[in-house]
């Protein structure tokens, strides 16, 4: 059976959002994060990470610096019982042309779907707090949450989330009770 699954944005969403974050001392969860997690997972979504990581090209940081940094994110995780099934990244620059996986592209709903099987794209969920993320969404076809931060306004999007809400965790309690 297709799995329904929550595309998680990283930066801003999981943790606060101090630009290009690529160690475990810049890291600090957003409140409620883990516990919105665990509750999506309890009601049978199956968790994925989408992050455009372009400080990789940009030389910032290395995929190696990123992986370890997921790998004490992920520890974090497992110690409250959530298990995320892939953690997709974006290595590419802005306007890098042989990407077809910086966000709003969908290249790494693909790659998940390729680690996870069918997704059932109607019934899954894109939670992050960018335009970026609220267009992969649409053009992937998943409901949209998007998350309210400088980085957009409203009335000068090109689409229309399904939630505008302040955090993660207030994404998790409309989806979650909208389909009680
Ligand atoms: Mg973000
Ligand atoms: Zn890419």
């Amino acid at each position: 059976m297709a799995k329904k699954v929550i595309f998680l944005d990283r930066d801003g969403t999981l943790n606060i959002d101090h630009g290009y974050v690529n160690e475990a001392k810049q890291w600090q969860w957003i409140d409620g994060a883990i516990d919105a997690c665990k509750r999506l997972q309890d009601a049978g979504y199956a968790l994925a990470i989408v992050t455009n990581q372009s400080g990789i090209a940009q030389g910032m940081y290395t995929v190696e610096q990123m992986h370890k940094l997921h790998q004490y994110m992920n520890a974090e995780f497992e110690a409250r019982g959530v298990h995320i099934a892939m953690i997709a990244y974006c290595p590419h620059a802005r306007n890098q042309t042989d990407c077809d996986c910086r966000k709003p592209k969908i290249g790494m709903a693909n790659q998940i779907e390729a680690k996870i099987g069918d997704i059932d794209y109607a019934n899954s969920w894109i939670v992050g707090d960018k335009e970026a993320d609220l267009l992969f969404g649409k053009t992937a076809g998943t409901h949209a949450a998007l998350i309210r931060s400088k980085y957009w306004e409203e009335g000068k999007l090109s689409a229309q989330p399904d939630l505008i809400v302040d955090s993660l965790k207030q994404a998790t309690d409309s989806i979650l009770s909208s389909r009680a």
